[in-house]
């Protein structure tokens, strides 16, 4: 059937539907017979190929081919320990991957879209998986439609389907069947398309496909994109390729060395110097990060912020401003009207409407709450809505009559550009226009109002930080056509007006404070009155100095860019700004090399939301299209989330850089000691067994326990960092260095003394220096500034674990002879077993002496 030229009652009738919706059970069926209405995922790679990919490393490769070579003219037992190794190292990194992927998924579903259908005549909101064709659904400016729909009725109903026609301008659509059958798709105004944005108005519809049938389940696969690399991720795998070079380049000095001052064997030389490649190449620092992204992105989901784009996580630690709206991110969104006010003898001219009943009809009719169907006396929906007619019932001159003897006719729904909703009523042979919104909107579309006072008495009430409402309307002869704002939106009557208060949620103020001593900026920009806004600031601490200013929409819209430069830093609160404005506002912060995270739940905040570095939506109260344009998801809609977000993300990203220190440092350490031993006339001190060996320990579990340190305890009393620093960047690179060369160093004196005082065991004991000094480097990097012994050495007790089973392990090749023959060691005595012990805490002690400078210098309180 096509779908765009057949009248809806024959649609109806051949998908077997009506108005009402279909009843549960034939539902169940559908979706039974059509199957779930989603996009079929691309094929996700299945766990062997995650598997394969741990050994697409060529350095891998080349090592795995040395091994086996040097197994078939040698050492077969070397060779085998070399291999599983490797392949133990493989299962490290594909366990973490598949977890990595597994958290990433659960985001995903988490993220998933609500529809609202009409079933069984009741209107109620499943996930968009569960609409089958023949779903009554309902949709509104804000929504994304959850399947291929014929329009049925609409107002004022426009969509924007770049997702599937690339053009962005919204189309108007309404329910008239079309002539043309083959009409493309963007000229099909009657339908409505799955993943595509309603910008305004508000509309029903039937569903006509789902799932893979929808035009866009047709040219799936396009949508299906890849995670891009966070900026820590590609500076990173930078590095890596440099860094590989370097390394490289040691690796065939240190061959030549081997070969020719040594005069070692050419096989042997060549898996020391590549085993040592493999080891001293952070090949897997970028997977790392994206593991601890991942993981930390899944510990935020706890704390109510769901994160939509992982980058998001590395980049809320460097927020310099939080740019909040008020209604329900500060404050409760619990509206309640405290007071009204209606202009003296206001006369509707309606028979049987008294004085005293003119406001309240207006308020009784003028809304877009629905009817809770348990409770007569109850409304449901958006809390402002509710607040109003909820007032109006509970008054005494309330007539319950009113609704049926003044049906709807017609309604321009509310929008936050015009800060108006307007209600066409049948009013006897007459209609009755009623419209509501922001003074200063009702004001320009009213005739003979006076002002002034009316302006007063709103302030009035808004200085208490009450949010105003104010009501007009008119009696006109006819109806235009169709819904039309000049027509309808003009030559009204002033009415009057209703004050209503939002309580501040209490955890807000806290929070705002901690931002301050976070070095973030709070600003307040709202479309409510600058003298409410105002009132709340500076409840809430957001207006605090003299300096702080605040700004309206009317005055931003005279600011030249410059005066806005100059300005900005001063303006704390926007008031009664237009969603476009707040665009501006962010370019504005961002030229100044502020990093902004900005709230937004509405259609029209889709571009700051996207513009900002961290766009943040609501996840109660946000529209569909500001969720699809955000970074992180708030579930509960609360400011405080924010905050605890941003420091969630300092911890990761502090995370990641001790990982990075710890792992260089290490690497550093590795390479050194090796390149060295045989520049200073000492033999090569390490087999390739023992590099690949220590390698596995040092960089895959206590690695990992790093990434789930606790936050420092001064994580939100230090300014944010800067997004541009790079990885080297507050003595990651000088700290590399020293501890480096130090654990170098005391490796190598003690094997010099080793062999100089003829101990057999020089080589066993080198090999457990440089292990437990990794390992005191892991408990010791878990902090840049605090002592250790502060913090207790105990209290990361995934560390404790990796250490303990490391220490484990190294004694048990000490002196268990079944590994002794493996790895070619021998049982220390306990005086060569301390004694390594001893020299291994050295690199300890050192970098907590390196704290207590940088505490003496007052780099850090
Ligand atoms: P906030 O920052 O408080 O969340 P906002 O930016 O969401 O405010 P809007 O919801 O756009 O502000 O509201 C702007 C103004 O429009 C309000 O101050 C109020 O005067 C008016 N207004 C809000 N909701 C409605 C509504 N449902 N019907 C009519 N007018 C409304």
């Amino acid at each position: 059937m096509n779908w765009h030229t057949s009248p809806t009652d024959a649609i109806l009738n051949e998908l077997q539907s009506n108005m009402d919706g279909l009843p549960d059970d034939e539902a169940a069926k559908r979706i039974q017979q059509y199957g779930p209405n989603q996009l079929q995922e691309k094929k996700k790679r299945p766990a062997w190929m995650l598997f394969a990919m741990q050994f697409k490393d060529v350095m891998i490769l080349i090592l795995m081919v040395a091994a086996i070579v040097s197994g078939f003219v040698g050492d077969v037992k070397d060779a085998i320990v070399i291999l599983i190794i490797i392949i133990i190292n493989a299962v490290v990194g594909f366990v973490q991957e598949f977890r990595a992927e597994k958290a990433i998924d659960a985001l995903k579903e988490l993220s998933a879209a609500l529809v609202r259908v009409r079933r069984n005549k009741q209107v109620k909101q499943i996930p968009a998986t569960e609409v089958v064709p023949g779903d009554i659904v309902l949709f509104e400016a804000g929504d994304m439609v959850g399947a291929d729909v014929r329009i049925v009725e609409s107002h004022a109903l426009k969509i924007e389907e770049a997702s599937l026609t690339g053009e962005s301008q919204a189309v108007d659509k309404s329910p008239r069947a079309l002539q043309d059958e083959e009409a493309p798709l963007g000229d099909r105004t009657n339908m409505a398309y799955k993943s595509t944005l309603v910008t305004a108005g508000n509309g029903t519809g039937i569903v006509v496909a789902t799932g893979m049938e929808t035009e866009i389940g047709k040219i799936a696969g396009m949508l299906q994109e890849k995670e891009p690399a966070t900026p820590l991720q590609q500076r990173l795998a930078d590095f890596s390729k440099k860094l590989s070079f370097v390394v490289l380049g040691i690796c065939v000095v240190l061959y030549g060395i081997g070969i020719f001052l040594r005069g070692q064997d050419p096989l042997n030389m060549l898996l020391t110097t590549i085993s040592l490649a493999v080891a001293a190449i952070p090949e897997a620092l970028p997977a790392v990060i994206t593991i601890a992204l991942a993981l930390g992105a899944k510990k935020l989901v706890r704390k109510n912020a769901l994160i939509r784009k992982l980058p998001a996580v590395e980049t809320l630690g460097s927020v310099t401003y939080i740019c909040t709206d008020k209604t329900g991110t500060l404050t409760q969104n619990q509206m309640t009207v405290q007071e009204i006010w209606q202009v003296e003898k206001f006369n509707l001219a309606i028979p049987g409407i008294s004085t005293n009943q003119a406001l309240l009809l207006l308020m009784s009719l003028n809304h877009d709450a629905q009817k809770d169907h348990t409770d007569n006396n109850k409304r449901k929906g958006d809390p402002t809505e509710v607040a109003l007619v909820q007032y109006a019932l509970q008054q005494e001159a309330y007539d319950d009559k009113w609704e049926q003897a003044f049906p709807r006719e017609q309604e321009l729904p509310f929008d936050s550009d015009r800060k108006l909703m307007t209600t066409v009523h049948k009013a006897n042979d007459q209609f009755l226009v009623v419209t509501k919104g922001a003074l200063e909107s009702i004001l320009k579309i009213c005739k003979n109002a006076d002002a002034e006072p009316i302006t007063a008495r709103s302030n009035q009430l808004a200085e208490t930080g009450q949010r105003v409402i104010a009501y007009s309307c008119k009696l006109v002869q006819q109806l235009p056509k169709e819904e039309d704002q000049t027509v309808l939106e003009s030559d009204q009557d002033f009415c009057g007006l209703a004050g209503m208060i939002d309580p501040p949620r209490p955890e807000a103020r806290q929070a705002i404070a901690a931002c301050r001593t976070a070095g973030i900026v709070p600003v307040l920009i709202t479309g409510d009155h600058p003298v409410t806004a105002g009132a709340i600031a500076r409840d809430m601490g957001i207006l605090k100095s003299r300096d702080d200013r605040t700004v309206t929409g009317a005055e931003l819209a005279k600011f030249s860019d410059e005066d806005l430069d100059n300005n900005i830093t001063h303006i704390k609160v926007y008031a009664r700004v237009s969603p476009q404005q707040k665009l501006r506002i962010v370019k504005a912060l961002q030229k100044k090399e502020q990093f902004v995270a900005m709230t937004g739940d509405g259609v029209n905040d889709a571009p700051a939301l996207k513009r900002a570095n961290i766009g943040v939506a609501m996840g109660i109260t946000g529209t569909d299209v500001s969720k699809e344009a955000a970074d992180m998801i708030l579930l509960d809609d609360n400011f405080a989330t924010i905050v605890k977000a941003v420091e969630e993300g300092r911890r990761i990203y502090d995370n990641i850089r001790k990982f990075i220190r710890y792992v260089l440092a290490c690497n550093f350490a590795e390479i050194l000691t090796i390149f060295m031993a045989p520049v200073v006339g000492l033999p090569i001190p390490l087999l390739p067994i023992h590099i690949l060996w220590i390698n596995l320990v040092t960089d895959s579990l206590p690695g990992l326990a790093l990434a789930g340190e606790k936050a420092d305890t001064h994580i939100m009393q230090r300014p944010p960092r800067n997004p541009g620093e790079g990885i080297f960047s507050q003595g990651l690179g000088f700290y590399t260095i020293w501890v480096g060369v130090l654990m170098a160093a005391v490796t190598l004196i003690m094997q010099a003394w080793a062999i100089h005082v003829g101990d057999a065991h020089w080589q066993t004991m080198v090999f457990t220096v440089l292990c437990f000094s990794q390992m005191a480097q892991a408990q010791v990097s878990r902090s840049e500034y605090e002592y250790i012994y502060r913090m207790g050495i105990f209290t990361n007790r995934p560390l404790v674990g990796a250490i303990a089973l490391t220490t484990i392990l190294q004694i048990a090749i000490i002196y268990l002879p079944v590994l002794n023959r493996i790895f070619n060691t021998a049982p220390l005595t306990i005086t060569e077993l301390g004694f390594s012990v001893l020299v291994s805490a050295i690199t300890f002690h050192a970098v907590e002496l390196e704290k207590f400078l940088k505490r003496r210098s007052g780099k850090v309180n």
